[in-house]
């Protein structure tokens, strides 16, 4: 195939995963397209809650505190039982920040508000979506993708280097693929809507019917706007009435206040619950990213998460694989993410039969900061480690100090496209050559970093002379001792951070 390359990325569907991408494909300066077939953005709230983990990501990108200025935090929920009482309580178990873990509570932001935000810090970057632009078939050879796209009714080819399907539950790529995407539809409809509504405080996410699938329903105040989400079960055939009189009949019926009243309605949906996992996330130069490569019930707040995370993995391999590094790094974005997906399947499905019971209650595996890969190719230990942070868990953030006596967090170290390596307790100038994109850093005699206290130690478990090497994307890579930091040298050449013949590095 001889014909031009257009682009070295196209990424479809310009949800919260082809955002994510884009911004990570865009601040590491990677051509690409990101086409979207709708004319228009999304206008539902449906993927309200942003994890711990990915207020992380968040604040990696540049956009968290723009996030929780659009959104704000879950109010407790109010249960109104059978017999009258009612019940407040916490929507998840409330943990105060540590310097470990600075964000331990989930935000609530109407999905059309953090996907705007993305929007406008992939401006910032000098790209935006195409809008009204549609993938409509595509082949592969060894040297790329070629695809056929149409716009305004005009038919294009172009050529890739790279697609990605970030194009939902139904992906258009990955049917063409032909991957399996086996999992059960779990026998629950349900109907989400969000509308303007008179009767209830926005003081509480009120919930009716709890344990009772004919008659739950619940209703929250959506942050960042006039409106509430109402969400609730419908039976699994025949039509659901989404206008406004409907949705106030609904209301009215399983609430038990006669004066509710929905003056308007949005964006409404009602949809069958599935939990669905891809039978592989890459097939050659294709590549599959969140919803297109599974689908959860919306229990635990988990889908949107998911997809921005399968993102964040998979974008700073593209680029690394696009700068020269070994195309098998890009294997590693199944061999990390897909068990990952299995897992989150297990536990929205799990709290959705609790949810059917009226027991439904998030506990820490809600919010995502225990996950890692802790068996990819891409964890390496040298010597193998029993105790401390592993090779493959999220990196902890620290608070140092830099030898200009300034504070430090360990998260601004390794905020950006780049590597960043940390020896504790190191001996002055020692470590691996300098090279592009990977920050080096030191405690120790006249080291950069003081560990003032001792948290570099304790939140990593590290022994003198030890040094870590955290990724792009937050995880720990590798943690290697003194006299094993030859071992990084084919590490940093299977993650394409090679020396130069030159000895400069690249
Ligand atoms: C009704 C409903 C309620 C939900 N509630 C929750 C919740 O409470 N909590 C939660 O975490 N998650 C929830 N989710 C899931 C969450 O919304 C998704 O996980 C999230 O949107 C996935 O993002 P994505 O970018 O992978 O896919 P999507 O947001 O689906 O984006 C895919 C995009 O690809 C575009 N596209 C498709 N085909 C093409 C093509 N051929 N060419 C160009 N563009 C194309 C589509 O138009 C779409 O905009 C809910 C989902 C639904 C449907």
């Amino acid at each position: 195939m001889s014909q031009k390359i257009s682009a070295d990325v196209l990424i479809c569907g310009a949800g919260a995963a082809g955002l994510t991408l884009a911004i990570e494909l865009a601040r590491r300066a990677i051509p690409f397209r990101l086409i979207e077939q709708m004319q228009e953005p999304f206008r539902g709230s449906r993927g309200k809650g942003i994890q711990p983990r990915t207020q992380e990501i968040f604040e990696d990108l540049g956009v968290l505190d723009r996030v929780v200025a659009a959104g704000g935090l879950y109010p407790p929920q109010c249960e109104y039982r059978d017999d009258g009482s009612v019940a407040v309580s916490d929507v998840v178990e409330i943990r105060p920040s540590t310097h470990a873990e600075p964000y331990q509570i989930p935000l609530l932001v109407p999905q059309f508000l953090t996907e705007r935000v993305l929007r406008e810090r992939l401006c910032e970057l000098g790209h935006q979506v195409e809008y009204g632009v549609q993938l409509i078939g595509f082949e592969q050879d060894e040297t790329g993708v070629t695809a056929r796209i149409t716009e305004a009714g005009q038919e294009t080819v172009e050529r890739f280097h790279f697609l990605v399907g970030a194009d939902g539950g139904r992906s258009f790529v990955r049917q063409t693929l032909e991957i399996g995407f086996p999992g059960k539809t779990l026998g629950v409809r349900a109907l989400v809507a969000d509308v303007e509504l008179e009767g209830f405080s926005r003081n509480f996410w009120h919930r009716f019917g709890e344990g009772d699938m004919s008659r739950q329903i619940a209703i929250c105040p959506l942050e960042g706007t006039d409106m509430f989400q109402i969400q609730g079960p419908v039976a699994l055939e025949g039509d659901v009435d989404l206008s406004a009189e409907g949705l106030t009949t609904t209301i009215r019926d399983r609430s038990g206040r006669p004066n509710a009243t929905v003056t308007s309605v949005s964006w409404a949906s009602a949809f069958h619950m599935n939990a669905r996992l891809a039978d592989r996330y890459r097939v050659g130069r294709v590549f599959l990213a969140g919803d297109a490569a599974h689908t959860h019930p919306p229990t635990g707040g988990q889908g949107l998460n998911t997809s921005v995370q399968d993102a964040y993995n998979l974008g700073w391999k593209l680029a690394a694989v696009l700068a020269g590094a070994p195309d098998a790094l890009l294997d590693s974005y199944e061999a990390e993410r897909r068990p990952i997906a299995a897992q989150m399947l297990g536990l929205a499905t799990s709290l959705l039969e609790a949810a059917k019971a009226g027991s439904m209650r998030r506990g820490r595996e809600v919010n995502q900061l225990d996950l890692g890969y802790p068996t990819s190719p891409l964890s390496m230990e040298n010597p193998p480690r029993q105790n401390g942070a592993l090779a493959g868990d999220r990196a902890p953030d620290a608070i140092l100090q830099g030898a200009a006596g300034q504070p430090v967090r360990l998260f601004d170290l390794i905020r950006g496209a780049h590597w960043t390596l940390i020896g504790h307790e190191v001996e002055a100038g020692s470590g691996p050559d300098p090279r592009h994109n990977l920050h080096m850093h030191r405690t120790g005699p006249r080291g950069d970093l003081i560990d003032i206290g001792a948290e570099l130690k304790t939140h990593y478990g590290l022994y003198s002379g030890e040094w870590v090497l955290v990724r792009p994307d937050g995880y720990i890579g590798a943690i290697v001792a003194a006299g094993a930091l030859q071992s990084l040298e084919p590490y940093f050449a299977a993650i394409g951070l090679e020396m130069r013949s030159d000895g400069n590095g690249r």
